[in-house]
């Protein structure tokens, strides 16, 4: 039931881990405990307060998964801003627009999907950008997130005790 943040040596947040496999990589002397829960767990051999971050104690490379293709990240990775007119918008009021129309060949994949509000989508209608004498304020391209920020994403409610680990994505998601 709960979850342990992981570490890079760096301090960096890797990805969430439960438990168990923080006490078997703690037994296995791969990891140090920074912070813990109150809850204890016991064993026939040791009796231990649940880890809650434990940072690696050696380097690990950082490994590359990509980042779901969805609605929901296509609107975080352009900051749920509409990508032609540039307004920043509740989700309710975005839709997403295939830049190159899905009739003239354009693929839905996140290099031709940007955040688009309703007016502009309806202005838009099924031409090219420049068809339509509209720009993009950015050019869609696959996200490459900090980790922390996808570790995050995934959480209803994010653990008190890995704040201070986290916090510095928070800044930088605004
Ligand atoms: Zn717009």
């Amino acid at each position: 039931m709960e979850q342990v943040l992981l570490l890079n040596i760096t301090y960096e947040p890797l990805r969430i881990i439960n438990w168990k496999q923080a006490v078997t990589m703690l037994t296995l002397g791969k990891v140090e405990v920074l912070e813990q829960y109150s809850r204890e767990i016991h064993s026939v051999s040791f009796s231990i307060r649940l880890p809650s971050v434990v940072r690696l104690l050696r380097f690990v490379k950082k490994p590359r998964t990509p980042v779901k293709f969805s609605r929901q990240n296509i609107y975080i990775r352009d900051n749920y801003r509409c990508q032609y007119c540039g307004r920043k918008l509740p989700p309710d009021q975005l839709t997403w627009d295939h830049v190159k129309p899905k009739a003239r060949g354009g693929k839905t994949e996140w290099e031709n999907i940007v955040t688009c509000c309703m007016e502009c989508n309806r202005r838009k209608g099924g031409r090219l950008p420049l068809e339509a004498s509209m720009k993009l304020i950015r050019k869609p391209s696959i996200p490459k997130w900090l980790p922390a920020l996808k570790i995050t994403l995934g959480l209803k409610v994010m653990p008190q005790s890995w704040r201070d680990y986290l916090y510095w994505n928070i800044e930088l998601e605004e």
